[in-house]
């Protein structure tokens, strides 16, 4: 079976592996270099990802994902996405770097720190319950980039090649559809 792994250093872990799991995919955390051993993807969760960064620096685990991301697929929600990004706003440099995504942190301002909205996923669904916490959107995305979602007409959803990512928090709805779109993708990948 495919298995996939959940970054779980801080942030939204278990509900990411209930998704996983109800979408026909083995899960284990990763919370050591070790842990991504014999792993065919990995999911990097909605949280902080300043903090996140800090905190794969730590367990030397930023050099590990950058490697495995080399040539496995890997699927970004909220501050995941963040850490995927090649630019991001008010930052020096990026961190991961693997999507060409420009992103903005904490976009949708102050005053609606959380929200759901109803979005039309290309691909993937027609009605998904996006639900967004002090979220992300996608500035702009290069030729190359598959935008699969916007909301109030900013990118929320994309898919470069093996990348997969969204500014909102697939696994805080019961709907499975994003996480058996990337368990999909991790099966036609191996
Ligand atoms: N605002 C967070 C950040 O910048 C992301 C929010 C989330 O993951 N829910 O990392």
């Amino acid at each position: 079976a495919t298995r996939i792994g959940v970054l779980a250093l801080q942030g939204a872990v278990s509900e990411h592996v209930h998704a996983l799991e109800n979408s026909g995919s083995q899960v284990s955390l990763v919370k050591n270099i070790g842990d991504l051993e014999g792993l065919d993807g990995l999911v990097l969760p909605g949280g902080e990802s300043t903090m996140m960064r800090r905190m794969m620096d730590r367990y030397g685990l930023f050099e590990a994902v950058k490697q495995f991301a080399a040539e496995k697929p890997v699927f970004g929600t909220c501050a995941g996405l963040i850490l995927m990004a090649k630019q991001i706003e008010g930052r020096k440099g990026p961190h991961l770097s693997l999507l060409d995504i420009d992103v903005k942190r904490n976009a949708f301002g102050r005053q609606v720190e959380s929200f759901e909205a109803d979005l039309a996923i290309k691909g993937i669904s027609d009605h998904y319950t996006g639900v967004f916490i002090r979220a992300p959107y996608i500035k702009s995305a290069a030729a190359n980039v598959d935008v699969l979602a916007t909301y109030e007409g900013h990118i929320v959803a994309c898919r470069q090649e093996r990348f997969l990512c969204c500014a909102f928090h697939p696994e805080l709805t019961s709907d499975p559809a994003m996480h058996r779109y990337f368990v999909q993708m991790v099966n036609e990948s191996r």
